[in-house]
């Protein structure tokens, strides 16, 4: 299978706690690589227009104040089938629902603080990859 590229995001939640070193093991255990990545804080204009697909749901506002509330990492992944092992490892949106060894399962909050964002499809992988990322800045 050819080598998969994903948006993954550590969120506030988990750059507050000092997790993102105990995060990333997961994922590298799992054969993913760190091709790019860095340590931002988002704007409301940039937060509001990445979440901006859940716009119309309730905890939006909520959730774009939780994303500015402290710094985030933004990252690529690469691997093979990365979309879906990034997920994998990252667990189901509510830490409650989520397997025992995911990201989610051990580090998240709540089902709004869940410690990671990850691309749901190849397509939107691209998309979210150039909302934060040059071609020139992902590097083997
Ligand atoms: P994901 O792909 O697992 O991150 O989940 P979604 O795309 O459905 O939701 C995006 C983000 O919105 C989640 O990661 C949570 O941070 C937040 N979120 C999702 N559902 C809820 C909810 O019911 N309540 C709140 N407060 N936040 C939510």
């Amino acid at each position: 299978m050819a080598i998969e590229h994903t948006l993954s995001i550590l969120k506030p939640d988990a750059t507050r706690r000092n997790l993102t070193g105990k995060i990333n093991a997961l994922f590298e255990a799992a054969g993913l690589r760190i091709v790019a990545q860095k340590r931002i804080q988002l704007s409301e204009a940039e937060a509001g227009a990445f979440y901006a697909v859940h716009k119309e749901r309730p905890f939006y506002g909520s959730l774009v104040s939780s994303m500015l509330s402290a710094p985030v990492v933004v990252q690529v992944l690469a691997g093979e089938n990365a979309v879906a092992k990034h997920r994998e490892v990252m667990g189901a949106t509510d830490p409650k629902k989520a397997e025992p060894h995911t990201v989610r399962a051990q580090f998240a909050e709540s089902i709004e603080a869940n410690s990671v964002h990850g691309s749901d499809s190849p397509e939107n992988a691209a998309t979210e990859i150039a909302f934060f990322f040059a071609g020139t800045e992902i590097l083997p």
